[in-house]
């Protein structure tokens, strides 16, 4: 089926304003207020608005879809899988590529939907839709290189084989922090499996998922394979319940927070079904003091402790610097982060957006407040923006002085703070580290490779960076231990998160 947009507004990169922004997207045919079910815009007369997190203005308004709706999209997504399952691989990379294409050639107009709807700066949005169609085309790549064994049984008489089989209709819940990432991170491994997907985006960002399924469509995706059911915030429980419940449903993969990692666990049990799990993390940032150059370690630290105002799941949450160093190392963290421009993600100069929302300022606020109580000293930053701006923007935030007791130390704060911890020697960093009940992302600085060894496999995270503060890329897994979940995204361990392995015995041979 293919879906024609209509003619694309010609983007420059000349700085627009929210309201010029909003009003491309509403001509661009690209910012759609649907819900797609079998290849079918759906709409509803219930319907939630999603707001620009910078200003407060109402964006859209989207159908509030319901469980009759959920359940269509998964009927259809399983009459999909039938005809999917026997498609070639080489079939399905061509389908991932083309899609691909459509994502790079409309990649201005995404980036702008994901800066309206979650405040990050646009140049953070082009990066997003980079990274986010990088996953296309990776698994375009992994869709023919499906690969099963041939087996030496113990009975001479014996041959067998495993193959490596799609799993079928899946499910899929994703947060608002990477409203494109999140969802080709997931749909593109499930379609170069075979597998078809029915994504339930949060509510906050629902647009950019609208947006990537209508490009799917136009791309030659079949209509059932890739459905999007928009719900509003209340809405999520019961979708995530049937979701788990449901036996037609196979797979059900979540990016979201542990608690309701959790819980779909639990509700998952009745349906045995598999599951992967990305949930939060609490990345300790480790600096240790032979590195070359602390500058350049402090710079690492604000990119991974900022980017995005601290709301990604693998940002530096705790920053564990070894004593020698620690004064200078805080002096240079707070030059940097006295150098960002807060403000609206179209506006020239801006270095950070907003927050997502009201309880996310809420969140940082208290967290600033209890490490001030317990003797942290904030060094920048620490309220919300001097001027106003808009209700959802907080200054980055250095705090020297931070200490395992803080709730900085126990949880992850989830915006622009950054508390720096000292420590003397290796193993007591390593234990600090460890001492979380998350295990996502963890980092390295050290120019000793023994040590480096050393930590990073002492380490109980599912990923180290070493010398560097980024470290999510489309050809390196990505996934945690521990309350951070299971299950891995991108690189070749990617796909078989969609994939069961099925023996076959040849008797009497
Ligand atoms: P959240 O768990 O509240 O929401 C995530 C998704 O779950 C949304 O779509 C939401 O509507 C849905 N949801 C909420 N309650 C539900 C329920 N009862 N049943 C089913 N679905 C439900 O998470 P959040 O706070 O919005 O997102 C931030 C969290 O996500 C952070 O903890 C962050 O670390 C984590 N995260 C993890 C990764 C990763 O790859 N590990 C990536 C991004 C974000």
């Amino acid at each position: 089926r293919t879906v024609t947009l209509q003619t694309r507004v010609p983007f420059n990169r000349r700085m627009l304003s929210s309201a010029e922004a909003l009003s491309n997207m509403k001509r661009s045919g690209l910012l759609k207020e649907c819900g797609i079910i079998n290849g079918e815009e759906r709409t509803s007369a219930t319907t939630f608005e999603v707001f620009n997190p910078a200003s407060q203005a109402i964006i859209a308004r989207v159908p509030d879809l319901n469980l009759a709706d959920l359940d269509e999209a998964i009927a259809g997504s399983e009459t999909a899988f039938a005809q999917l399952r026997r498609t070639t691989g080489f079939e399905r990379a061509a389908m991932l590529q083309k899609w691909n294409e459509l994502m790079l050639k409309h990649s201005e107009e995404l980036a702008t939907i994901i800066t309206l709807e979650n405040g990050k700066p646009i140049a953070e949005a082009r990066g997003e839709v980079a990274y986010a169609a990088s996953f296309l085309s990776w698994f375009a790549g992994e869709a023919p290189r499906v690969y099963g064994d041939v087996l030496a049984p113990s009975n001479a008489l014996n041959r067998a084989l495993a193959i490596k089989q799609p799993v079928g209709v899946v499910g899929m819940i994703t947060p608002w922090n990477f409203p494109a990432a999140m969802i080709t991170r997931k749909v593109a491994a499930a379609l170069a499996a075979g597998c078809t997907s029915v994504v339930k985006p949060d509510a906050s960002t629902p647009l950019t998922a609208i947006a990537l399924a209508k490009l799917a469509l136009e791309a030659g995706v079949p209509s059932g394979a890739l459905n999007v059911v928009p719900v509003s915030r209340d809405g999520a429980a019961e979708v995530g319940k049937k979701l788990s419940i449901d036996r037609r449903v196979r797979k059900l993969s979540f990016t979201g927070s542990t608690a309701v990692g959790k819980l779909l666990m639990q509700q998952s049990a009745s349906s045995l079904k598999k599951l992967s799990l990305e949930l939060g993390g609490n990345a300790p940032f480790i600096v240790f003091d032979d590195v070359p150059d602390v500058a350049a370690a402090a710079a690492a630290a604000a990119v991974s402790k900022f980017r995005s105002s601290g709301q990604t799941c693998v940002c530096a949450n705790r920053i564990f610097v070894q004593s020698s160093i620690y004064d200078e190392f805080v002096e240079r963290l707070t030059d940097i982060a006295q150098g960002f421009t807060v403000g609206e993600g179209f506006a020239e100069g801006i270095t950070h957006g907003p927050l997502i929302d009201e309880r996310a300022l809420a969140k940082v606020e208290r967290h600033v407040a209890d490490a001030a109580a317990l003797g942290g000293e904030i060094l920048v930053g620490g309220t919300r923006t001097a001027i106003d701006i808009g209700p959802n923007f907080y200054q980055p935030t250095v705090i020297s002085g931070a200490t395992s007791a803080m709730a900085i130390a126990g949880e992850e704060t989830f915006g622009p703070v950054a508390g720096i911890f000292k420590f003397e020697d290796e193993d007591e960093v390593v234990r600090e580290a460890n001492s979380v009940d998350a295990g996502l992302a963890s980092y390295v600085m050290s120019r000793d490779v023994s040590r480096v060894f050393r930590v990073a496999e002492r380490l109980d995270f599912g990923m180290v960076g070493v010398n560097t503060g980024l470290i999510s890329d489309c050809a390196v897994p990505f996934g945690g231990v521990k309350d951070s979940g299971f299950g891995r995204e991108g690189s070749k361990f990617g796909i078989d998160e969609y994939l069961s392995v099925k023996a076959i015995t040849f008797g009497g041979v």
